[in-house]
């Protein structure tokens, strides 16, 4: 491959397009190559996020004991072979040990990871990983249910199949009881604030 790290990212885009068998230069798609450095731009800046960062200072002394579980965190990230996305829902749930994260932090986290090219088994660990270091609690578990679109756009067979991946740490791998509570809040369905 020859060095293009010279080329502006939005000749590039525009050379696609051609490649692809349209024309950049046509009055519907002038703006096009902004639009996409712009929107791909956002869609990684997890690249310049740490959990650490994301997280902040946002660690509260706190002597709760029991499952602290944030449930339905909107997920869009792109998958790392086809750089289609791939979306859904994250389930954050860890076992305090002296310490708990603000709630909002569980978001943040979550979009560090996935505001990157991702494959959805390593960012469910990750998750977990991230957050079983900076909090120390006694256990984490993470579940994500995903569409993909390479899988949907492209595929006939997988059109509505969901990928469910998990992660446990501490108490969630050792203490049944506790993984099973955990899946039990994670998988049904229930909207009793609506
Ligand atoms: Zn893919």
């Amino acid at each position: 491959m020859g060095d293009l790290s010279d080329v502006p990212y939005q000749d590039l885009v525009a050379e696609m397009i051609r490649r692809l068998g349209d024309d950049p230069e046509r009055e519907g798609m002038l703006k096009t190559p902004e639009r996409v450095e712009e929107a791909m731009r956002f869609l990684t800046q997890g690249y310049d996020m740490s959990p650490r960062s994301a997280i902040g200072d946002a660690l509260f002394r706190e002597e709760h004991q029991n499952m602290v579980l944030v449930k339905d965190i909107e997920m869009y990230s792109l998958c790392e072979h086809h750089l289609l996305p791939f979306f859904g829902k994250v389930h954050v749930a860890y076992i305090p040990n002296g310490r708990i994260i603000g709630l909002s932090k569980a978001a943040r986290l979550v979009e560090v990871f996935s505001r990157r090219f991702q494959v959805q088994e390593r960012m469910t660990e990750q998750i977990a990983q991230a957050l079983w270091d900076l909090v120390q609690p006694q256990g984490v578990g993470v579940v994500i249910e995903a569409y993909h679109l390479c899988m949907m756009m492209r595929g006939v067979q997988k059109q509505n199949s969901k990928t469910i991946t998990s992660a446990m740490r501490g108490a969630f791998l050792d203490h049944a009881p506790t993984r099973d509570e955990f899946l039990r809040l994670t998988m049904t369905t229930h909207n009793p604030l609506s």
